[in-house]
């Protein structure tokens, strides 16, 4: 049997891949409800608001609806990470910073386990 050599350097092992896991999953559920309880606050998702507002009612409106606007976006944006990370997981690559290939310090990853770069990357990415 010829050994392929594309397997990481290092993984995670797979009893510490569990708890990663359902860590990630749960978030996922945590930062869903988050997105809905934000669009739920938006005033422009309130249907009974008054059209004929006072300009100050509009401007308090357009700003929270603005808010809400930026709040979702960054959990779409934590979402779209986390769902990352999982997929990490599946394909065996967890741990493993996809821009470089190098191994991600497992300080960083206790720390964000949604992460898929490493610190290097990271810091070269801003
Ligand atoms: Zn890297």
């Amino acid at each position: 049997m010829v050994q392929k050599n594309n397997q990481p350097v290092a993984s995670i092992p797979s009893r510490l891949l569990l708890p990663i896991k359902t860590f990630l999953e749960s978030e996922i559920i945590k930062w869903k409800r988050t997105e809905k309880d934000i669009k739920k606050s938006d005033p422009f998702s309130d249907t009974n608001r008054l059209m004929q507002n006072s300009v100050e009612q509009d401007v308090d409106e357009q700003v929270g609806h603005f808010e809400s606007e930026v709040k979702v976006s960054f959990v779409k944006k934590q979402l779209v990470q986390l769902r990352k990370a999982l997929t990490m997981i599946k394909v065996g690559k967890y741990g493993i910073c996809e821009k470089c290939g190098k191994m991600i310090d497992t300080d960083r990853l206790a720390v964000k386990p949604e992460v898929t770069i490493c610190i290097n990357c990271a810091v070269d990415r801003e």
